[in-house]
């Protein structure tokens, strides 16, 4: 689109991916509303919307779903050796075949950090689709709401004790920053596995390394890492037992399309109200 050449007319900017600076806003001035795909809000600026009463919206539970299912496709992955058996195609497959011995997730438990529209998903998939028990660690949300949403609430340090997989759903913060630190990861399960699908830097990268070097951990499945592509020389991109995906959590046809209905529906609502 060129801007300049429309931005007198615009009402309503729908973005995916894109910024939307504060020039561009001043540029704009009968524009009401900027309605985004997705979860975050860091491409548009804020303040000056806030300052030229421009509404900005966002379509947080259109994805939850996909990134819940890809949750699984990460354990599953990691569980069964698929990054392995993958790697090994090109080498004829019998070592693959010979040196996989992979786990059920039946019986298994898992552990979610943070219990909201993800990590809800995930515990139905869990609990419905291969009879896992689910813990869940909220301190957000009373026992109650994570028991009646269908997980068993449980203090940080039991949950990493317990659980054969721990899967981590919570923003980043300063507060879950490096969440899972040397000490978190190695008071897990010996052969757990972690699952990261929320945002890199919630599991210290380099401690996971040393955890998974050290033989304590199972393995790891990560959709999200610090730096986004993972650089190829990372020291988590030769460990065998590590599944890496591109940050594709939500990149599926039925996230898009409700991304996009849900984005041009706030903008109708918005400028019919
Ligand atoms: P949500 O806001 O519905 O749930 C987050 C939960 O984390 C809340 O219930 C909150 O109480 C809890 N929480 C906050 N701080 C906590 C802490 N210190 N310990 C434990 N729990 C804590 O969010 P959501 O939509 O379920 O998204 C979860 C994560 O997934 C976010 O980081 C989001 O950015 C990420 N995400 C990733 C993708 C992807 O493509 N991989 C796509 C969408 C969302």
């Amino acid at each position: 689109m060129d801007f300049d050449a429309t931005a007198s007319e615009l009402s309503a900017i729908l973005l995916r991916t894109e910024r939307v600076d504060g020039d561009m806003m001043r540029r704009a001035p009968r524009l009401r509303i900027v309605a985004r795909h997705g979860v975050g809000l860091d491409t548009v600026d804020l303040d000056t919307a806030r300052e030229l009463g421009i509404a900005v919206t966002n379509t947080p539970t259109a994805n939850a779903r996909s990134v819940a299912e890809h949750t699984f496709a990460l354990l599953l992955a990691v569980r069964r050796g698929i990054g392995l058996a993958i790697r090994d195609r090109g080498h004829g497959g019998e070592d693959a075949r010979a040196a996989i011995q992979g786990r059920e997730l039946f019986g298994s438990t898992l552990g979610l950090i943070g219990f909201g529209r993800i990590a809800e998903q995930v515990a139905a998939i869990g609990r419905l689709g291969f009879g896992m028990r689910v813990l869940a660690h909220d301190p957000l949300l009373a026992d109650e709401a994570i028991s009646r949403r269908g997980a068993e609430p449980t203090c940080l340090p039991e949950l990493l004790a317990s659980a054969d997989a721990v899967s981590v759903h919570v923003p980043l913060t300063s507060d879950t920053r490096d969440l899972l630190g040397l000490d978190e990861l190695m008071s897990m399960r010996p052969g757990a596995v972690v699952i990261n699908t929320a945002r890199g830097g919630i599991v210290d990268e380099d401690a996971l390394s040393t955890a998974l070097r050290r033989g304590h951990l199972g393995g790891a499945g990560l959709d999200v890492t610090t730096v986004e592509p993972l650089p190829w020389d990372h020291p988590l991109r030769a460990e065998p037992s590590v599944v890496i995906t591109p940050h594709i959590g939500a990149q599926t046809s039925e996230a898009m399309r409700r991304m996009a209905m849900e984005a041009a529906q706030r903008i109708i609502e918005h400028l019919r109200a």
